[in-house]
């Protein structure tokens, strides 16, 4: 499904630019325009989904299923020394894009910018 007023659904279908991290035929990771911390990824479904409230498990499983892998290829690239991964649900807990996505946070340290 795509949501033509989707920023999200345009990164996945190549209409917008986005640094690629990892990409296959269900999921795509890039680069955060805002770098929260240096290495700040985020991993989206390339099927539109809302947020993990409306997602079905099949497609969760899709998102998740390549954490560990986006996860340690940002760990060898950035050396952190630790990293938060989360997702935004809802606009009351931070959500700006209504497209699932999984934030990556690459930690340095108590002062790294990140709160
Ligand atoms: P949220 O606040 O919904 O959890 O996160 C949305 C994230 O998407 C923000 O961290 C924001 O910087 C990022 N973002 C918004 N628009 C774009 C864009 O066009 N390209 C990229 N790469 N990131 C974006
Ligand atoms: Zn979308």
């Amino acid at each position: 499904m795509h949501d033509k007023d989707c920023i999200f659904c345009k990164i996945a279908a190549g209409e917008l630019p986005s640094a690629k991290v990892y990409e296959d035929d269900q999921v795509l990771a890039f680069m955060d325009i805002g770098q929260v911390t240096k290495g700040h990824t985020l991993i989206i479904p390339k099927t539109h989904t809302k947020n993990i409230y409306e997602t079905p498990p099949e497609v969760a499983q899709e998102v998740f299923a390549r954490v560990p892998k986006v996860a340690n290829a940002i760990k060898e690239a950035f050396q952190p020394a630790g990293m938060n991964i989360l997702s935004n649900t809802e606009a009351a807990a931070g959500q700006t894009v209504f497209h699932l996505h999984v934030h990556l946070i690459p930690r340095y340290g108590k002062d790294d910018g990140f709160h």
